[in-house]
């Protein structure tokens, strides 16, 4: 124990919006070090690569002055990424029953995995809990714009895009 508490936020995050902003931002004053975690979700159809995932991550935590953060990419076990970044915390966001539902059994596993390795759910503020990543994605498809749902570096890649 080193006495520095590292919590991992893990996802997809295809886009990051402004409810995972807000539990990063969360995490931060909570945590002495959050590592965003990058799932890369190999073969699901994506919006952005892993890479530039990880950099509009950076980017729109760096925009935020979050200064505790590192992102970071990862495939494999979420309980191994943690042991291996020195996390003893998994950081998620609940926004509804159905969230809770998945959230407890994948907190059950992750627990049984890796012995000793909690999660932390935070409650989604109501002005982000209806956003999610599919929702930006069907808005994006059609021809929106999602600007007043993501962070502006977010809202800028997906201009560049369309
Ligand atoms: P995953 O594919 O692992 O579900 P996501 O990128 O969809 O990854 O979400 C990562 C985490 O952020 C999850 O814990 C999810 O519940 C949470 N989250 C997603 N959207 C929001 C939101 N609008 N407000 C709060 N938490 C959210």
């Amino acid at each position: 124990m080193t006495g520095v508490r590292v919590a991992l936020y893990p996802g997809t995050f295809d886009p990051f919006t402004n409810g995972h902003l807000d539990i990063l931002r969360r995490g931060a004053a909570l945590f002495d070090r959050v590592v965003v975690a990058v799932g890369a979700r190999l073969g699901k159809q994506m919006l952005f690569e892993a890479a530039e995932r990880v950099r509009l991550i950076e980017e729109s935590a760096a925009a935020a002055g979050l200064k505790n953060i590192a992102v970071l990419g990862f495939d494999g076990l979420v309980s191994g990424f943690a042991r291996a970044q020195a996390a003893t915390v998994l950081l998620r966001g609940v926004r509804n029953s159905a969230d809770y539902e998945y959230e407890a059994v994948m907190a059950t596993t992750n627990a049984k995995l890796a012995p000793g390795l909690e999660t932390v759910f935070l409650v989604a503020r109501p002005e982000v809990a209806f956003l999610s990543s599919s929702l930006i994605k069907e808005v994006v498809r059609a021809g929106g714009a999602a600007d007043e749902f993501v962070p502006a570096p977010v809202a800028a890649a997906l201009r560049a895009r369309s």
